[in-house]
């Protein structure tokens, strides 16, 4: 399907031309209009399938249609490596080059400093690895308790890298009142417990 039947914004539209995608994948069509609508959704799909646009582009377009200056993070995607964190944030300052809205990328295993000075300069959409989230969480540096829009990518894999803890102590630092998009290549049991904890009345799309 042509990107512009599914609602993208003329923006995030031009992008897509300049990128040279002709049209969106199976996982984008089944995706991004019910996700524009602010429904949370259970994305069962594999790298390779577009799953990152899939959820950067209606993130993107819902943040930068209410334009507020809070100074706080209001997206916040996890992942399980800090390969995937940075392809994902990379992908975000694509899709939203003509918007003004701002990413950072922070994961572990390098100095905190340079990461912890981005962060402070004020970001819209943080995309990070649980572990160092939460060290910097703990440390001060980061609230995600504005958070309009929560996402998991790869959750299986982040479950599989014994993330759980992390990913629970997170959870109850979200606010209640969000959306969630959680992307996951396999539905083990662990990660129903998790969907039926944190998604509310999700739109499920498996491809
Ligand atoms: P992902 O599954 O998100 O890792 O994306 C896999 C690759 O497909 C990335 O290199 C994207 O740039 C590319 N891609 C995403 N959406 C499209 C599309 N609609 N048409 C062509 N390529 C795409």
């Amino acid at each position: 399907m042509k990107f512009n039947k599914l609602g993208i914004d003329e923006k995030i539209q031009k992008v897509l031309e300049e990128q040279g995608y002709q049209e969106a994948t199976q996982i984008q069509e089944m995706t991004i209009p019910s996700a524009l609508a602010n429904k949370d959704i259970l994305g069962l799909a594999q790298t390779g399938s577009g799953k990152t646009a899939a959820f950067a582009i209606p993130t993107l377009q819902q943040l930068n249609n209410q334009l507020i200056k809070t100074g706080v993070i209001r997206s916040l995607v996890l992942t399980p490596t800090r390969e995937l964190a940075i392809q994902v944030q990379e992908s975000f300052a694509i899709y939203g080059k003509y918007l003004s809205l701002k990413s950072a990328v922070i994961f572990g295993g390098v100095n905190q400093s340079k990461q912890v000075k981005q962060i402070t300069a004020g970001v819209d959409i943080l995309v990070a690895t649980p572990g160092r989230l939460i060290d910097l969480i703990n440390q001060g540096y980061i609230d995600i308790s504005m958070i309009e829009i929560f996402i998991l990518d790869e959750a299986d894999r982040m479950l599989d890298m014994g993330f759980i803890h992390d990913i629970n102590k997170i959870i109850k630092l979200v606010p209640k009142e969000k959306q969630t998009l959680l992307f996951s290549a396999t539905m083990p049991k662990e990660i129903n417990t998790i969907v039926n904890k944190l998604l509310h009345d999700p739109v499920k799309v498996s491809i």
